[in-house]
């Protein structure tokens, strides 16, 4: 009997190898993964700088442990190339492997902003553990602290600015909106973040995107930006969002939107292949018998753990024989920003309607209605969690 073969070894992974072994103890699984197969807490990419973690201490589990912990094969540092749906194998860099059931978990690329100037290949992105080490590296060559430029003020360009000022560093955010979070928070709530960076060495250049990275012939890069400045950096760093990795999908013709399509179970449009984590778009609505195709109607791509985790439960029991629909629940998103914690629930994208601003102490709460006078998204400053889901379960999700 040939292996149920999972692509990737990121936390989706990972956690969906461990479901299946609460419902399977004997089936050969198998991990193939293009890094070293590592578990470790993405999260912590964006808190660890502070703690002053390496990348060696952020790792929880080599990759042999993990092949011990759920007694699973892993092929590590090995790129997957291509699936052969008919055949029912995958091509790897060693050489062809055959599955019963195929699950991509290939995670997501970051997105590379089309800058000019010699050093454009110089700007770092951070989105997995190697990336850390890179950075790491690259500030321990510096004397003291360094001067590092964030492309993007939204979650992960925000908590990496906290994070490597409070490790000692200078830091500009560079963004294209008046606010840092724009795309997530209410204003009031973007700017109790700005008046909380007052003081630290976090500048933020509003209304501004960057163009072109140059050396400034002293070992530095020299950015110019769309505001007509030039900013000097030791280190320029993009965090201007993920994209789904979508090479596998679409070489093996899988149907694809934003990220991999998936039914209500994790399935692809391959009945066998199922996708989850960062690569997967998820179907949202409730509706469909078990068989029904992937439909972009009303689908969404997460890049956070919680959907991942409910996902990898249902792929699990689904896999093993008891088909689960993958029931996502509303959570609120928690912003790794210490010094001003914040708690988003954005509302749905171009939604009219009105933020509505409550100053309670320090805490500031925002709610968010639709013309309606429906509550449809919320954001909350020095947030509990009796709180976030006292305002989730006030939430209306309007029409499905
Ligand atoms: C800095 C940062 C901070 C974050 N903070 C939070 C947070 O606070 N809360 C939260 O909920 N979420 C957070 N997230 C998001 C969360 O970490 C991700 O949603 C999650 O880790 C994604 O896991 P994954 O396994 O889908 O993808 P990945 O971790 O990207 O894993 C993908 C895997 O696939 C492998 N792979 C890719 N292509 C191939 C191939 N062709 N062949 C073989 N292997 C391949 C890779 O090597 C890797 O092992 C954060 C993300 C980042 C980057």
């Amino acid at each position: 009997m040939h292996p149920t073969v999972i692509i990737g070894a990121g936390m989706a992974a990972y956690t969906l190898a461990r479901e299946i072994r609460k419902h399977d103890k004997l089936r050969r699984l198998l991990i193939v993964s293009a890094d070293g197969a590592d578990a470790y807490s993405k999260p912590m990419l964006s808190n660890a700088f502070a703690m002053g973690k390496n990348a060696a201490q952020l790792v929880s589990h080599d990759a042999a442990q993990m092949a011990q912990q759920v007694d699973a094969e892993i092929v590590a540092h090995c790129r997957v190339s291509g699936i052969d749906r008919l055949a029912g194998t995958i091509a790897t860099e060693r050489g062809t492997l055959a599955y019963a059931q195929l699950v991509l978990a290939v995670g997501a690329e970051p997105i590379r902003l089309a800058l000019a100037g010699q050093a454009a290949q110089a700007v770092l992105s951070i989105n997995h553990l190697d990336d850390y080490a890179r950075l790491r590296g690259e500030l321990a060559a510096i004397d003291g602290a360094a001067r590092i430029v964030i492309l993007g003020a939204g979650l992960i360009g925000c908590e990496f600015a906290e994070d490597l000022s409070a490790a000692g560093h200078q830091l500009t955010l560079v963004d294209p909106n008046p606010y840092p979070l724009a795309a997530l928070a209410a204003p009031a709530l973007s700017r109790g973040l700005l008046a909380a960076w007052q003081g630290r060495p976090i500048a933020f250049e509003a209304g501004a995107s960057a163009l072109a990275v140059e050396r400034d012939g002293e070992g530095g890069l020299l950015l110019s930006l769309s505001n007509g400045k030039c900013i000097g950096a030791d280190i320029v760093l993009s965090a201007v969002g993920l994209r789904p990795a979508l090479g596998l999908a679409h070489g093996a013709g899988l149907q694809t939107g934003r990220g991999i399509l998936v039914d209500r179970f994790g399935r692809t449009s391959a009945p066998d292949i199922y996708a989850l984590g960062d690569c997967a778009e998820y179907t949202v609505d409730a509706g469909g018998p078990p068989s029904a195709a992937p439909s972009a109607a009303s689908t969404a791509v997460f890049n956070y753990v919680a959907p991942m985790m409910t996902a990898a439960r249902a792929i699990a029991a689904t896999l093993t024989g008891s088909p689960t629909a993958i029931e996502l629940k509303a959570e609120a998103i928690t912003v790794k920003t210490p010094g001003y914690k914040l708690a988003l629930f954005p509302p749905p994208k171009g939604l009219a309607g009105n933020w509505v601003d409550e100053v309670d102490g320090e805490r500031t709460v925002c709610r968010f209605f639709d013309a309606a006078g429906c509550l449809r998204g919320f954001g909350l400053s020095h947030h509990t969690l009796a709180l976030r889901q006292q305002l989730l379960a006030g939430l209306n999700h309007g029409p499905q």
